[in-house]
Order: C-alpha cells, then sequence, then structure tokens
C-alpha cells in the first residue's frame, strides 16, 4: 500500500495572491528538510500539499515527525493512497486503517469528492463505507458528534486518499516567508527560544555569537552549536558568526566604568551583530530580552542599547516569564538541558557588582568614550567565523 502525508497548511489560506508564493516557499522547507531521508514529490490539490516518498523504503515515521516542525502547516495526516474504484478504497480503508478501528467503538466517515466525475457523491460514499465498515467490524457503532475515529476518504484528482488521524502542525508562516534576521545567541535558556518564536513568524535566521576566549571556553561554542541545530530542526540552516570579542571586553573593563559595563558590551554587540546582519542582507536583530529579568533588561537599559540600533531589534520574549520560556525550551525546541549545561558566557565574564538599572543615554554615550571602540566593532565584525549549523 502506497502512503503518503497530506498536508493543510495554515495563515497561507489567508494570503490571497501571494499564495503561491508562499506555498512554494513551504515546499522547498520540507524537501530541505525531509532530503536526508531520500526524494519525495510534491504536489498542490486545492488547499493541500500531498507529500509522496519517490521510494518504498523511506522511514515515513521519521518524514512525519520532521513535517510536524515545518512552519507554515497547521495540520497533517498520514494516508493511504489508493486507486479510484469504490470496492478498492472500501477494502483500503479497513486495511488501511484496522488497527485504529479495532481499538475504537465509534466512528463516523467524512468524504469529499474534488474530483467530480467519480460516480458517488460525498454522501453516498459516506453513507456505502460507513456500512461496509460496520459489516467488517461489528463491534463500531455510528456516532456522527463524537466518534472514536474519522475515517477519512478524500477523492482527488490523482487518486483517493483514506487517513484517520490528524496531526497538529507547527503552525507559523514558512520560514523564509517575512525575510531574514540576525539572531544573537548566547549559552542560556532565552535566545535559542527567541530564535524558534522569529522563524515560526517566517524569518530566516543568522546566527551571532559573541566568544571572550581565553575568558570563554571552546566548549562554550560548542554547546551555542548544539542549541543552534536543534533550531535548525524547526528554522533550517543556520550560518552562524562567532565573533571575537576579547579585545572589546578586556577594553570596557579597563576604561569604563563598572557599573556601566554590561550596558557599553549589550551596545557593543548590537554594533557588531548590525554590520554582519548588513553583511548578510537580514533585516533586524533579535534577542532573547524580557523585561526586568537582570540588570541590562531593565527598560532604561533597553532603551540605552536600542539606542545605537538603526535596524528593528526583535524580542519575542519582552513579556514572558521565565517559567513560560522554559516551558517552550523544553517542550517544543528541546533545548533546556544544552542551555543548562554549566559553561561560562561572556556576558558572566566581567560582571560589574553593581550595576547601573537606570543608565541614561548621555550617561552611556559618555562612558565608552574611554577608548576608541569603532575599528575594534569593524575588526570584530571583519573577522568573524562563520559556522554552518544544520
Ligand atoms: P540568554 O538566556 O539568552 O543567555 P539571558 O537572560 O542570560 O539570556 P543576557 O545574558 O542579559 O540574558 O543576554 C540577553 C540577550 O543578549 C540574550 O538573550 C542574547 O540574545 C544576547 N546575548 C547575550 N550574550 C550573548 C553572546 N555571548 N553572544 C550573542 N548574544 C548574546
Ligand atoms: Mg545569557
Amino acid at each position: 500500500m502506497k502512503e503518503v502525508i497530506l498536508i493543510k497548511n495554515g495563515e497561507l489560506a489567508l494570503k490571497g495572491l501571494n499564495r503561491r508564493t508562499f506555498e512554494d516557499m513551504l515546499i522547498k522547507n520540507m524537501k530541505n528538510r525531509l532530503r536526508s531521508l531520500g526524494d519525495f514529490t510534491f504536489e498542490v490539490q486545492q488547499s493541500t500539499i500531498i507529500a509522496q516518498p519517490d521510494s518504498e523504503d523511506i522511514d515515513l515515521d521519521q518524514a512525519v515527525e520532521r513535517v510536524g516542525r515545518v512552519f507554515g502547516i497547521a495540520a497533517f495526516s498520514r494516508a493511504a493512497a489508493c486507486e479510484k474504484d469504490f470496492q478498492k478504497i472500501l477494502s483500503c480503508a479497513a486495511e488501511y486503517l484496522e488497527e485504529d478501528l479495532e481499538g475504537a467503538s465509534t466512528f463516523k466517515v467524512e468524504a469529499k469528492r474534488s474530483d467530480k466525475k467519480f460516480p458517488l457523491t460525498s454522501p453516498e460514499i459516506c453513507r456505502e463505507a460507513g456500512g461496509y465498515l460496520l459489516n467488517k467490524f461489528p463491534h463500531l457503532t455510528v456516532d456522527v458528534h463524537n466518534p472514536d475515529i474519522t475515517v477519512n476518504i478524500e477523492i482527488r484528482d490523482t487518486a483517493a486518499f483514506i487517513h484517520g488521524r490528524q496531526i497538529k502542525g507547527a503552525g507559523g508562516m514558512p520560514t523564509g516567508s517575512s525575510g531574514k534576521a540576525c539572531l544573537l545567541i548566547s549559552g542560556g535558556i532565552d535566545s535559542p527560544v527567541a530564535g524558534y518564536m522569529m522563524a515560526k513568524r517566517g524569518l530566516s535566521l543568522t546566527a551571532v555569537h559573541f566568544a571572550s576566549p581565553p575568558y570563554t571556553s571552546e566548549k562554550a561554542e560548542q554547546k551555542v552549536h548544539r542549541l543552534l541545530e536543534r533550531v535548525t530542526r524547526f528554522s533550517g540552516r543556520i550560518g552562524l558568526w562567532v565573533v571575537h570579542f576579547t579585545e572589546i571586553q578586556e577594553n570596557i573593563k579597563d576604561n569604563c566604568p563598572e557599573e556601566m559595563f554590561t550596558v557599553i558590551m549589550r551596545r557593543m554587540m548590537m554594533r557588531v551583530a548590525q554590520l554582519i546582519a548588513q553583511r548578510e542582507n537580514a533585516g533586524a536583530l533579535i534577542t532573547g530580552e524580557s523585561v526586568g529579568q537582570v540588570a541590562s533588561q531593565t527598560m532604561p537599559a533597553i532603551a540605552c542599547t536600542d539606542a545605537v540600533c538603526e535596524i528593528p531589534v526583535f524580542r519575542p520574549l519582552i513579556g514572558m516569564d521565565k517559567d513560560e520560556v522554559i516551558d517552550i525550551a523544553r517542550n517544543k525546541t528541546d533545548t533546556f538541558d544544552l542551555s543548562v549545561l554549566p559553561y561560562e558566557d561572556c556576558c558572566t565574564v566581567f560582571t560589574p557588582r553593581h550595576p547601573r538599572t537606570r543608565p541614561t543615554l548621555d550617561y552611556a554615550e559618555k562612558a565608552e568614550t574611554g577608548f576608541d571602540w569603532r575599528p575594534m566593532v569593524e575588526e570584530a565584525a571583519r573577522t568573524a567565523r562563520l559556522v554552518v549549523i544544520g
């Protein structure tokens, strides 16, 4: 029996004229994500995309798992494809859904007929198939309102498709359909979640990580690679730029007031990240900040950071509690266990004892005049090392 995946796209349906482009993007993303399992042929029929494995030995369990992480999909199901011959459709339904039907006590049949040349109408298909299945599985009764299982029969142009359960998709919009943004990723809990959330809104990602060897270790960078790898299961491939940040940090430490270390460091990060974003054609920055979480994330501190940004900064976690972020890190991105591994981040290297929580912009600007940071920022962006993840 030939099995396929039937995909119902989510918000795409709302996009009117752009729909084709969005669908093409969704298909491209699925192809990329499924490639290592084997080739699939994709076909769009009405608002459904049919993904058909090109060979029998493709692992469909794996494929279904991966499709479940592709953004832009509202729901999908595994389905049996069958010739449009009603007797064959009936026996295929009984065989394909045997286990589910054995385990259920109530069922109903739902039929969709987009091929109007098929000799039976949808109500006729439901009636006939219902009778056939009752006969085959005499323990079942029909319940049209709240059945244990719904047997779906779709008669389409190329074939008939039979499926039971629908699986909820990852939602959101196809990655790439909203453009590209640059994620500032630390090894913490928040930034991978922030990347995931923006990828869900259709942004493809490039990433920047600031490393300060020898204060931060090779292991800390490896941890970031592993975190991003988990994000790529949703976002697709990510180019990570690793910035050598030591010189800038040491200069901040030696030449700026201690209470301003963090704010100035964040302003420097934003400056470097913007140069990289520009090179990468990314239209915004993404951070994992949340109001009030730490000293550098008070409103005045964020204002000081934003003042150096000429492109939008997306902070999808801004109004979230840590618990809510952890919930996503545990149950969606599966990054929590990695994030809590205890490696130092450059942020923790020169943490001031008493950071100023209400810095003014004037003071921040004055505080950073202690050294000539411009060439260092340019150098840091220019010498960043690219690691391709996923
Ligand atoms: P996270 O859990 O993401 O590390 P956090 O709550 O620890 O966040 P901060 O350390 O203040 O908060 O960092 C705030 C944001 O700044 C991070 O979410 C991330 O976007 C960015 N950031 C911090 N450190 C780095 C780094 N070493 N490289 C790149 N971006 C960083
Ligand atoms: Mg951090």
